[in-house]
């Protein structure tokens, strides 16, 4: 029996060959290396993999799909059935190299999901991510850029970030409604620019987009002192937009301060956007 797509999994099924063996192309998977698929729903990225590697770990939350997997790929793909927010990546790393993650991500948890990898960043080598196409347009976005926010600035903290293409929605069943883009993300071996405290260091740059119109004094009152600007040689008159993940760094560094002398975070049970 078919397998109707369910909106609540964001089940947005890939159909077109030519863009699958794009991904695979771009992926370039070899056999010995280890891979983790997100969300492989019916397989079509599963298959092209299996058959350069020969084996595969996936991670699937909706329990319909993953005995049809184990069905048609038999021993060769470990099914984990399951949320891949609560898997841990460094878990299934191999004991020699780097994990490789790949996915077309289900788009409503797109970015909790990046964030839940990237906390284990050291233990991947690389991944390859099927997004919305608004989303990777953020997280390429340089210094200066209309589309750049916090998403821009944490994502290439951590990770040289790259887009392969954009994928049209009529690639999907169903077609979502939008367009998509498959980003490569390189966890960087050692950051360029580490910040002392990367809590500190998150919490002033979304302090810092919140108020997207206003200058850094504005946006960063009662976090950074005038002082800390000059120390970090960042001009309090500047917008967030304008700022390098360095020139973040520097001035997160400046204004550092004990944590449990910081302003408390927002309250609320609202699942942070990026
Ligand atoms: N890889 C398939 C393809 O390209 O046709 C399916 C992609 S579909 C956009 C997203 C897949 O992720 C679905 O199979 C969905 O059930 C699964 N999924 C949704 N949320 C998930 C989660 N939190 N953890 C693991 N898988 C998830």
């Amino acid at each position: 029996m078919s397998h109707r797509p369910r909106k609540r999994f964001g089940q947005n099924f890939l159909r077109d060959p030519s863009v699958i063996q794009r991904m695979v192309t771009a992926i370039a998977p070899r056999q010995g290396q280890t891979l983790l698929e997100i969300g492989p729903g019916e397989g079509a990225l599963t298959e092209p993999l299996l058959e350069r590697l020969g084996s595969l770990t996936a991670v699937e939350l909706d329990r319909d799909l993953a005995p049809r997997l184990r069905e048609r790929f038999g021993p060769a793909l470990t099914v984990i059935e399951g949320d891949a927010l609560e898997l841990d990546p460094a878990g299934l790393a191999p004991a020699q190299g780097r994990l490789r993650v790949v996915g077309n991500l289900p788009y409503n948890v797109s970015t909790p999901i990046l964030f839940h990898l990237l906390a284990a960043a050291d233990t991947i080598e690389d991944l390859h991510l099927l997004l919305q196409r608004e989303v990777v347009d953020r997280m390429v976005a340089p210094p200066g850029s209309r589309t750049r926010g916090r998403l821009s600035v944490m994502v290439q903290y951590r990770c040289r970030v790259e887009r392969c293409f954009n994928v049209p929605a009529g690639a999907f069943f169903p077609a979502p409604k939008v367009m998509s883009s498959f980003v490569r993300l390189v966890p960087h071996r050692l950051l360029p620019a580490p910040a002392q405290d990367e809590a500190w260091l998150q919490e002033v740059v979304t302090a810092a987009f919140a108020g997207r119109r206003k200058t850094l004094r504005n946006s960063l009152k009662g976090r950074v002192a005038e002082a800390a600007f000059e120390a970090a040689g960042v001009d309090p008159g500047a917008r967030a937009e304008t700022l390098s993940v360095e020139a973040f760094v520097r001035l997160a560094d400046a204004a550092r301060v004990a944590p449990e002398s910081r302003p408390r975070p927002p309250q609320g049970g609202e699942r942070e956007s990026y």
